[in-house]
């Protein structure tokens, strides 16, 4: 089965010849994938607009890091083309390289100079969008990094941090639109996210739909709004019920007076330990954990350390969120916030003026993004293979681009790019920086994004977000939702069922029990060597299963699919990263943190969950770090 003919012929060989030959399709041991052997079927449809060529990993970013990682680039190739000179580089156009790069602009001096390398078609990484064309409605999704709790308000955002201080700084707004569902509708409730409605406490602003599939040969029964109605209304068992009810109910069970106390009793454990040990819960509640933890960091809770739920909003960790608080999310996501940070620093670089509308609707100008004589230029489709230093008061660069290799002399590098580039990129890295990043464990991730001509059988169902059990014979994903999509100046996207939205899976690879390495390889095997075909296939066969009966037909319903594959998307918070039971300064961020000489490391992996406002903080630590040696 596969989704119906609205996919043009050519927008999906467009994305296919992107792709480069061979396949690996049925490898079934989990080994490094090769550089060419994505097939030319793995890439596919990338939609519309400016984002087309460039969701998720491309096929080019992945097969050029999969090159360094298999010593393609061995010491010696360093003979390039052509030598720039630049006061400081950035490698990684991300949101942390976008916080040193707007700290840079801040405090640079007259005559300073930036080169800012990313080896992706669009800036942003992980927070970029997509963009539908579904006769004639525009519809935005987000490509991976989702949406925001709107921080407080701060007077003096040179002394803040984090999400507060970007947030004022870039001028981004505090109020916004999204469309109101008319009373004489059949009630129903929109996260204005891809994540509130796995958010305790939050869940209850969306009509949230669970499926569940005693056995594969029934056809499934729907439990909707199962919190508010305390599970009444579930196959569950009675214990099973009781079970996830003391989990969900669960405040805050333990008070520290400081952070350091916090990572010293919650850092030696993971969040299933803390649950089942300490509490002397019943695995149920941290199974359901993993539904909101896996989509958020990666993996669930028996691999995330206990501190990270001290910090996000989970049950027994944390007290439940007001119920007045809201998530919100730009069209595109937080590629929202990158577009703030673009346009402040490059201001040609979205086309029309500095308002709210024009930063996040206009078109990008990929020529006005490297523009010789400006003090920061933005070079993409450009993969930093060496960096180290040189003669006193150099370092060495070089980089591919478009098969050739080019160099440049910096007098400062922030690499804003994760551990798992790092390691192969920087060819000086001293051991205890290599010990500390092969600690890191990586996750992959998966956002496919399903363009619906309409959503009547969601609205047939009184739902608009899904979760179901990958355990009872499931094809793909664990949950889908539909957003209350935020309204932007033109871009006046419909809320209506019998029009078109897009229905967002965001897909993790974890398989609790199995060590966390081997969770993460199994599920980049997956991700990388399954074809956006095959996929299509298992995303349409769940859709069947999942909305079959309530009237959904794959042919008819769907206009278009995205799949946005992230290798590395999430640097898994596991026991041990934050110090553990030795505390802060043994933890191997705290390494990473440190800068090598004039090469400094900035990636929102060094928070331990990923985050937008700290990833910013990370980039500006780093030039902080830097800023004299330029
Ligand atoms: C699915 C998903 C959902 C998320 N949801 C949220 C959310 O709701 N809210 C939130 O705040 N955060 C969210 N995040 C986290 C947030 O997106 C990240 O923290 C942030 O965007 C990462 O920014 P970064 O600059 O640290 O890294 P990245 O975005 O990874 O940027 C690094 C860039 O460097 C490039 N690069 C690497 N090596 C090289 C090289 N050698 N040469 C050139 N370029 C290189 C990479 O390809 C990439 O483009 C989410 C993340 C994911 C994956």
């Amino acid at each position: 089965m596969s989704f119906g003919p609205h996919i043009t012929r050519r927008d999906f060989v467009q994305g296919a010849l992107i792709g480069v030959g061979g396949a690996v399709l049925g490898c079934k041991t989990p080994r490094p994938i090769r550089p060419n052997t994505l097939g030319p079927d793995w890439y596919g449809y990338g939609g519309v607009g400016d984002y087309r060529l460039s969701h998720g990993n491309t096929p080019d970013a992945v097969a050029t890091a999969h090159r360094l990682r298999d010593g393609g680039f061995p010491a010696g190739f360093e003979v390039v083309e052509s030598i720039e000179d630049y006061d400081l580089v950035i490698v990684g156009a991300g949101i942390a390289g976008l916080g040193a790069a707007l700290e840079y602009s801040r405090r640079r001096k007259a005559g300073h100079t930036c080169l800012m390398l990313d080896n992706h078609p669009i800036f942003g990484s992980e927070a970029k969008e997509n963009e539908f064309d579904v006769g004639g409605v525009r519809l935005i999704g987000p490509q991976g990094s989702n949406g925001f709790f709107i921080p407080a308000a701060v007077q003096d955002p040179a002394g803040a941090a984090g999400d507060a201080r970007y947030y004022a700084e870039l001028g981004v707004p505090r109020e916004f639109r999204f469309r109101d569902w008319p009373a004489t509708n059949k009630p129903l409730r929109f996260s204005p996210d891809n994540y509130e409605y796995l958010v305790r406490g939050l869940e209850r602003h969306t009509s949230v739909g669970h499926f569940f599939r005693a056995d594969s040969s029934a056809e499934g029964i729907w439990a909707i709004d199962i919190w508010e109605r305390r599970l009444a209304n579930t196959p569950l068992t009675t214990e099973v019920r009781e079970a996830l009810l003391r989990w969900h109910e669960s405040g805050s069970t333990r008070k520290f007076a400081t952070d350091e106390q916090a990572v010293r009793a919650l850092d030696s454990m993971s969040y299933q330990q803390f649950l089942e040990h300490e509490l002397r819960m019943r695995p149920e509640g941290a199974r359901y954990a993993n539904l909101f933890l896996a989509s958020a960091c990666g993996l669930g809770s028996d691999a995330i350390s206990a501190y990270v739920t001290y910090q996000l909003p989970m049950p027994a960790l944390t007290d439940p969120l007001p119920p007045e608080l809201r998530r919100v999310s730009f069209p595109g996501g937080n590629s929202g916030f990158v577009r703030h940070f673009l346009k402040r620093l490059i201001p040609d670089a979205i086309a029309g003026t500095g308002s709210f509308e024009d930063t996040i609707t206009g078109h990008i100008r990929l020529d006005a993004l490297d523009r010789a004589g400006e003090p920061l230029r933005v070079r993409l489709r450009s993969t930093a293979v060496s960096v180290a230093h040189a003669s006193p008061g150099t370092v060495n660069v070089v980089y591919t681009r478009d098969g050739r290799l080019y160099g440049i002399r910096a007098k400062a590098v922030i690499m804003a790019t994760g551990g798992w580039m790092n390691l192969y990129v920087v060819r000086d890295l001293p051991p205890a920086y290599r010990e500390a990043y092969r600690q890191f464990i990586h996750a992959p991730f998966l956002v496919a994004n399903v363009a619906l001509t309409n959503w009547r059988f969601l609205a047939r169902l009184g739902i608009t977000a899904a979760i179901w059990d990958r355990d009872e014979g499931s094809d793909f994903g664990y949950t889908c939702n539909i957003r209350n999509p935020m309204q932007v100046g033109g871009y006046q996207p419909p809320l209506n069922p019998d029009q078109p939205t897009i229905l967002s899976f965001y897909t993790p690879f974890h398989h609790p029990g199995l060590p966390p390495r081997e969770q993460t390889a199994r599920g980049r095997m997956e991700l990388l060597s399954t074809s956006y075909p095959e996929y299509e296939r298992r995303i349409a066969a769940q859709m069947m299963k999942l909305f079959g009966a309530s009237g959904f037909d794959a042919k008819r319903d769907v206009a278009g699919l995205i799949l946005n594959r992230w290798g590395h998307a999430f640097s898994v918070p596991f026991p041990g990263f934050f110090g553990g039971a030795a505390g802060k300064e043994a933890a191997p961020r705290e390494v990473i943190r440190r800068a090598h000489g004039r090469i400094a490391f900035a990636h929102s992996e060094l928070n331990g969950w990923q985050h937008w406002g700290p990833a910013a903080d990370e980039g500006r630590r780093a030039f902080t770090q830097l800023v004299d040696a330029i």
